[in-house]
């Protein structure tokens, strides 16, 4: 395989052009380098034929992504579930609804296996043996995860405070796992420095262009899945804001390769959680600047990042495709993961709850046509967030191991079963 589909990096501020390497902003304006794809190369060499005869994973997009040799991490990551949720249609009330399932991705569970098999592969041809990030969780399991599986070394910095299920799922993987005192923001400010200092290879700092680059393949992969079309509404959680361009300029790729039925005229929706809205407040009040939230407090902890790097091109971005933004209380998120796991047997963690909870709302409001298709992308696994249920659902009922109990129980409970089984 050709190394030359990435012509190389390119300032997102002025367009100027950069070489392959562990970059992340330009040293002209400071604005946000982004990976350079030569399409000419890339629409002769990717077909749906090619697409569909390769493997079901990620990589079947490869020529998209920022890898110039074969993979070498997280090679089984993607081709999750996309599924058609009737029943969470209907308590909704829309006519065609889709959930993407990233809650079981390969291996750690959240859509960050996806922008960390980039970043990593990225990394080994780079040179790098040690590696890092900053996380609120999710991305600190799947740098781990993956790092150890590579056999590269691993740091991982964490705001101190995260769910037992996050910082267990990071340390079981061998990986050094360091919980600072402050914020995601905090923590990240840290990162560079680190990632400068030592010359490491930090996914989300100066590996950055590589590693969001990851996240177009949940878009790839939607739009395979609805039959090579765009759907008319995808409803994405926000943190750094990043997810949320990267699907849709996968969706205007594959346009531009000419892989699609019809254009695309898919509306992009974000959701937060009303302890840190910092995007959605941009989206509302049509600023020209993201106003951080300095103490972010929701129960959503993988999406509390109160200065989040891709703010300002998510909420552009929202507003240029007709979308919107909103944000939920705690109390709706845990609602929301209820209702998701009760229709649908998904157990997505409270980012997912803050998906379909703003779903719900934008569905309400009017803003999302309830006869058009709609995405909701749900990135992260229910067991890794455990603690925003404690004393929130039913607790199992204690019986003794007797017929008598067990009818009594049904009884009280359902008495036209209890008379049916008599
Ligand atoms: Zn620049």
């Amino acid at each position: 395989m050709s190394g030359s589909y990435v012509s190389g990096l390119k300032c997102r501020l002025c367009g100027k052009h950069y070489p392959k390497e562990a970059l992340n902003f330009c040293t002209d304006d400071f604005g946000p380098l982004e990976v350079a794809y030569n399409y000419d190369m890339v629409a002769a060499a990717l077909s749906r034929g090619a697409i569909e005869a390769r493997p079901r994973t990620m990589w079947r997009y490869r020529e998209l992504l920022p890898v110039d040799g074969e993979p070498t991490v997280g090679r089984h990551v993607g081709c999750t579930p996309l599924i058609r949720a009737d029943r969470l249609a209907r308590a909704l009330g829309v006519s065609e609804l889709y959930i993407k399932n990233d809650a079981v991705n390969h291996p750690s569970l959240s859509f960050k296996d996806r922008v960390v098999a980039v970043a990593l592969s990225k990394a080994v041809e780079l040179g790098f043996q040690t590696v890092g990030c900053a996380s609120t969780g999710n991305l600190a399991g799947s740098v781990a995860a993956n790092a150890a599986a590579a056999g590269l070394d691993a740091y991982v910095l964490i705001p101190d405070g995260l769910e037992q299920g996050k910082v267990l799922g990071a340390t079981i993987y061998g990986a050094k796992v360091i919980a600072i005192e402050g914020t995601y923001d905090h923590v990240n400010r840290l990162c560079s420095q680190i990632a400068f200092r030592f010359g490491w290879g930090f996914v989300n700092v100066n590996l950055r262009p590589f590693y969001a680059e990851g996240s177009k393949s949940m878009g790839f992969e939607i739009a395979e899945d609805l039959g090579w079309r765009a759907p008319d509404h995808v409803v994405a959680p926000m943190a750094g804001g990043s997810l949320i361009g990267k699907i849709y300029k996968a969706f205007k790729e594959f346009e531009q390769l000419g892989l699609l039925d019809g254009p695309v005229t898919a509306r992009m929706f974000g959701a937060q959680a009303t302890g840190c809205n910092p995007i959605t407040n941009t989206v509302k009040t049509a600023a020209t600047k993201v106003k951080p939230v300095r103490n972010p407090d929701t129960i959503a902890k993988s999406l509390a990042i109160g200065d989040p790097a891709d703010g300002f091109f998510a909420s552009q971005l929202i507003r240029q495709t007709g979308g919107w933004s909103e944000d939920v209380d705690d109390d709706a998120i845990v609602d929301a993961m209820r209702l998701l796991a009760e229709t649908e047997g998904v157990w997505a963690e409270t980012a997912g709850g803050v998906t379909v909870a703003v779903a719900q709302k934008l569905i309400e409001q009017g803003k999302i046509d309830r006869n058009g298709s709609t995405v909701l992308c749900i990135t992260g696994n229910g067991l890794k967030t455990q603690e925003a249920l404690i004393g929130k659902i039913a607790r199992p009922v204690v019986i003794k191991p007797t017929m008598e109990a067990f009818e009594a129980l049904v009884e009280a409970e359902a008495p036209a079963l209890a008379a049916a089984g008599a």
